[in-house]
C-alpha cells in the first residue's frame, strides 16, 4: 500500500513540476506574458530548485534559443536535425550540452542575471533535487521515498522529452511552423502539448487556441489573477487571428503516414 501511495505521490509531483515549469519558467520568465506577485515568484523559485531540475536562466536560454532557430540548424533540441528517438531519450543531454554554452546563457537570458539567492543556491537545482529526495524519504521512510522521487524524475523527463520531441513530430497544426498539437500531452503537461500553437504565438499567455483544445494551466493563471497573485501581460484570446493562416489539419500518426483531414474552417 505504501508504495502505491509513492507512485500517486511521484505523479503528483511530476504533474506540480510540469505546472511551474509552464507558468513560471515558460510563461513568466521566458516570454514574459505573465507578472506573478513577488510572493508567489519566491514559491516559484522554490518549487523550482525542489521539483524541475533545472536553473531559471539556462532553462530560459535554451528554450529562447529553441524558438530563435526552430528545427533549423542552431536549434538546442529538434527532432528534425537529431532524430525522433533522439530527443525522446535524450532530451536531458541536449539541454545540458547547450545550457553548458556561456554564449547562449549570455545572448538569450541577459535579462535574468542570477542575484545573491540564485548565486547560493537556486544554480544548484542538483542540490535541489537531493533537497527533496531527502525530505521523501524522511517523511515515507527509505523505499517509498526514494521511489516516489524516481517516478517523479522519469515521468517529468518523459514528459519534456514528449513537447520537445512529439511535440514536433506528431499530432495536427493549426498553424504554419514546424510544431504540433496533441491534445492528450496538453492535458498531462499544463497545455504545453499545443506547441503548434505556442510557435504560432510564442508570447500568448494561453496555449490553447480552437474550440476543443484544453490548456489545464489557464484556468490556474485565471484564478491567481483574481486573487491578485497574477497579471496577464500579454492578449489571451484575441491576436491567434493575425496568425490564422489555417493550413489543413494535418494528423500525422506515429507510423509516419499523413492523413489530410477537412480544411479548418474559423
Ligand atoms: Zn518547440
Ligand atoms: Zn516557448
Amino acid at each position: 500500500m505504501e508504495y502505491i501511495v509513492a507512485v500517486i505521490v511521484g505523479l503528483g509531483l511530476s504533474q506540480l513540476a510540469g505546472l511551474i515549469t509552464t507558468v513560471y519558467l515558460h510563461r513568466v520568465l521566458a516570454h514574459k506574458a505573465i507578472r506573478l506577485h513577488p510572493a508567489l515568484i519566491m514559491l516559484m523559485r522554490i518549487g523550482t530548485w525542489m521539483f524541475t531540475i533545472v536553473s531559471p536562466r539556462e532553462w530560459v536560454a535554451v528554450h529562447r534559443k529553441h524558438h530563435n532557430f526552430s528545427d533549423v540548424e542552431g536549434d538546442p533540441h529538434s527532432p528534425h536535425i537529431e532524430g525522433y528517438w533522439q530527443i525522446m531519450i535524450a532530451n536531458v543531454y541536449y539541454y545540458k550540452r547547450e545550457a553548458r554554452n556561456d554564449n547562449t546563457l549570455e545572448k538569450y537570458a541577459a535579462d535574468l542575471p542570477h542575484d545573491r539567492l540564485d548565486k547560493f543556491l537556486f544554480r544548484y537545482p542538483e542540490l535541489g533535487f537531493v533537497f527533496t529526495g531527502a525530505l521523501l524519504v524522511l517523511l515515507m521512510g527509505l523505499g517509498p521515498g526514494l521511489v516516489a522521487l524516481t517516478v517523479h524524475t522519469v515521468v517529468y523527463i518523459i514528459l519534456n522529452a514528449a513537447i520537445n520531441g512529439a511535440g514536433h513530430t506528431f499530432g495536427y497544426k493549426s498553424f504554419e511552423n514546424d510544431a504540433t498539437n496533441l491534445k492528450l500531452l496538453a492535458l498531462v503537461t499544463f497545455g504545453e502539448g499545443l506547441h503548434n500553437n505556442h510557435h504560432a504565438r510564442p508570447a500568448s499567455p494561453k496555449l490553447s487556441a480552437f474550440r476543443g483544445e484544453l490548456d489545464p494551466a489557464w484556468p490556474f493563471i485565471r484564478f491567481l489573477e483574481k486573487l491578485g497573485l497574477a497579471k496577464v501581460l500579454t492578449k489571451a484570446d484575441q491576436g491567434w487571428e493575425n496568425h490564422r493562416r489555417r493550413i489543413p489539419t494535418t494528423t500525422v500518426s506515429p507510423l509516419g503516414t499523413s492523413s489530410l483531414k477537412a480544411v479548418a474552417k474559423d
